[in-house]
């Protein structure tokens, strides 16, 4: 795939650093044009070749490139020069997701039904256009100005029609099919956001042990079990557990999800939760 050339680095005024990425890093920066503020990630070639990330990247950016949905995170464009390859990208000004749970220690019911109904939207979207994530985790989901949810990071999707085979996530997250190595398909996203709805009720993953071995063993028993605090009602539980099926055909469908009691009564329409606990104003951003 060729870069459009219209773009380079002359083209923005860079601002601050953001964050660091595990091929170079992101900053804050304006298009000196429409003045318009992105973030731009910037990958160094020589890295992206050591760790023979190209493929990876490629698809990153042909299947990015082709969403457009409120919960997905833009990519606008991308270029490259002698040793870099830049990402245009949507500027989630309210950062990672993972940092704000952290903060907060747990979330509560109205703020995790509006993670979990945008997510459940912005699944369908990408399932829609066969696309499955496979690498949901709170680390990959960021925030925009107003605290609405982003889906990010799309160097493990991939491109589906059929099932596919390869193993490819950290553990915590991870679908019983896909450690059993069975084909998967987009049911491995649907497991993932009741294993999100758990961490974003309970603060950490429900199958986690201190042994990786014992995690896969846990996920593979579907050792699911609720501690008695903090609270949660019984409608976030049976949408946990209707999510965390051993069979991939029993979970909820994403349809299903977004019409659950507990998210018709929780979830904010707007998507967006800004006053909640951790989650305090910020301003415009001005670099
Ligand atoms: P890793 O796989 O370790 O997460 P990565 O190479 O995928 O790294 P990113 O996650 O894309 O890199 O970026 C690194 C960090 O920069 C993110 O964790 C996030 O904090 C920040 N960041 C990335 N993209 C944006 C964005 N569009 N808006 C705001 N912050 C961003
Ligand atoms: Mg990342």
């Amino acid at each position: 795939m060729a870069a459009p050339q219209e773009w380079s680095m002359s083209d923005f005024e860079i601002g601050k650093y953001i964050g660091e990425g595990k091929f170079g890093k992101v900053y804050l920066a304006r298009e000196k044009q429409s003045g318009y503020v992105v973030a731009l990630k910037v990958m160094y070639k020589a890295k992206l070749e050591k760790y023979r990330f190209h493929a990876h990247l490629r698809r990153e950016i042909e299947i990015q490139h082709g969403l457009d949905h409120p919960n997905v995170l833009r990519l606008f464009a991308w270029f490259h020069d002698e040793e870099r390859v830049v990402l245009v990208l949507e500027y989630a000004a309210r950062s990672e997701l993972y940092k704000v749970l952290r903060a907060a220690g747990h979330f509560t019911e109205r703020t995790a039904a509006t993670y979990v109904a945008s997510l459940a939207g912005a699944l369908a979207y990408c399932h829609k256009k066969q696309v499955i994530h496979r690498d949901i985790k709170p680390e990959n989901l960021l925030l925009d100005i107003e605290g609405r949810l982003k889906i990010a990071d799309f160097g493990w999707a991939a491109r589906s029609n059929a099932k596919r085979h390869t193993l490819c996530r950290p553990p915590f997250y991870l679908a019983p099919e896909m450690i059993e190595k069975k084909a998967h398909d987009h049911a491995v996203d649907n497991w993932t956001l009741g294993i999100l709805c758990y961490e974003f009720l309970y603060s950490s993953p429900p199958f986690e042990a201190d042994e990786q071995d014992d995690t896969l063993r846990r996920i593979v028993r579907v050792d699911l079990t609720f501690p008695s605090s903090p609270c949660v009602s019984s409608e976030a539980k049976d949408l946990i557990t209707k999510n965390c099926e051993f069979e991939s055909s029993k979970r909820l469908s994403l349809e299903d999800i977004m019409k659950h009691p507990w998210i018709k009564k929780n979830a904010e329409p707007s998507g967006s939760c800004i006053k909640q606990k951790g989650l305090g104003r910020v301003k415009p951003v001005l670099i």
